[in-house]
């Protein structure tokens, strides 16, 4: 019974992702759309339209093998035969489920490596997009497998350690653990783990500081929590960022994207960034993810001891991380719906931060960076609205850009 809910799980929400994709597809016009005419040419439109296809492409040649592979595990119980087999390894209560997650995390990360290659290699260097050589790929991979053994190691080791030890009682232990953990990490990532993967620098003295630093003035965000990321390693792709809380606080912007604009839409780019900052969007949604993970944690603390979710993966004894994976799957719908939630909220952020720009700095500067952003990017100008609805953590952008202009309207007819 437990399943077949599974089953069910995992093959509606994977024919809900075909419906959406499939729609925003044909969303996708050859033609450059009337509202688009002033911003972008033909050309450049049509490069989008074809990314877009290709990458819809090349998404359904992963997901259909992801997903027959994953329900053939699930059925034949394939998950239990893992535990079986490690059992013979190990029995510690905390070494025998750390194992399995490392088991399954690499079998999937290596499963996952030709598709990487291949988009990495073959479709964003077509786009020409791709920086990247095999060495960095290769060197990424092995970062992020030690990154994912160390920390994972961490949060995953403490959740069984509490579990063992407190049984159900665990789940406000680790609460505090991971909220602390992730308040952690929300300070120190940039300083911290970015690094590992690229180069950060302060902003250099020359025009674009001194055309900075006015406006990081006028609303007193330190220019020393303005760094400027290496980004152009990898991909020619732009971008910018804010990370960080208190001190740590810092607005990254990409090398490509200094390259790429003029020295006011960057300042209006910065601009937007401080927004988030200054509308303590990083702090709220903290705040949110902890309320959601003690939810989470107390749903799990009714089920972690539930023998029959390990004899549903085809376990013949109780497991905690089979429990731990069956219910990760049994609650994917419910965060499938937070995601959403969190997704409103990130788009009206977004806004928001359009606005401060807007008000403290320019709209016009900001408008002409999105368009050049978007052009640059070859970002899906006309996404499905439900499509949007589910996936976008920001609004499209010509709903940004009527945002945007109504304010600059505003300003100039005042009452
Ligand atoms: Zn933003």
């Amino acid at each position: 019974m437990i399943l077949w809910v599974i089953i069910g799980i995992l093959v509606i929400s994977f024919l809900m992702d075909q419906v959406l994709g499939f729609l925003n597809l044909r969303n996708h016009k050859r033609e450059l759309p009337e509202e688009f005419k002033d911003y972008l040419d033909a050309e450049k439109y049509a490069k989008s339209y074809d990314y877009h296809h290709t990458n819809y492409k090349f998404s359904q040649i992963k997901s259909w093998p992801g997903l027959v592979i994953l329900l053939a595990i699930l059925w034949g119980g394939g998950l239990g035969w893992l535990d079986g087999q490690l059992r013979a390894v190990t029995e510690h209560p905390v070494g025998l489920p750390l194992l399995f997650f490392w088991v399954i995390f690499f079998a999937s990360d290596i499963f996952g490596i030709p598709f990487e290659w291949y988009h990495t290699f073959v479709i964003e260097e077509k786009f020409g997009f791709n920086k990247t050589t095999p060495k960095t790929f290769f060197i990424d991979k092995i970062k992020s497998w030690l990154l994912t053994i160390v920390l994972g190691g961490i949060v995953v080791g403490t959740l069984l350690l509490l579990i063992d030890k407190l049984g159900s009682g665990f789940w406000i232990w680790f609460w505090i653990f991971i909220s602390l953990f992730s308040l952690f990490m929300n300070v120190f990532a940039t300083t911290l783990i970015l690094p590992i993967f690229n180069k950060l620098t302060p902003l250099e003295n020359g025009d674009l500081r001194q055309a900075i630093e006015s406006y990081a003035e006028k609303v007193s965000f330190p220019l020393t929590n303005i760094m400027v990321i290496d980004g152009s390693k990898r991909s020619a792709k732009s971008n910018a960022f804010f990370s960080g809380l208190g001190k740590q606080k810092k607005v990254v912007l990409y090398d490509t994207l200094i390259e790429n604009h003029q020295q006011e839409e960057l300042v209006a780019v910065l601009a937007h960034e401080v927004g988030h900052y200054k509308k303590k969007h990083i702090i709220q949604g903290l705040i949110i993810s902890i309320l959601q993970t003690g939810v989470m944690l107390f749903i799990l603390s009714l089920f972690i001891q539930n023998e029959s979710f390990s004899l549903a993966l085809g376990g013949s004894v109780n497991a905690v991380h089979l429990n731990l994976i069956a219910f990760g799957l049994l609650y994917s719908p419910i965060s499938t719906v937070l995601g959403i939630v969190m997704n409103i909220f990130s788009r009206k952020n977004e806004f928001e931060a359009d606005r401060y720009a807007a008000e403290t700095f320019a709209g016009e500067p900001l408008k002409e960076a999105l368009i050049q952003l978007h052009a640059d990017n070859l970002s899906n100008l006309t996404p499905h609205p439900w499509y949007v609805f589910m996936n976008y953590s920001h609004p499209p952008l010509i709903q940004r850009l009527k945002a945007i202009s109504a304010i600059g309207n505003q300003e100039l007819n005042p009452g």
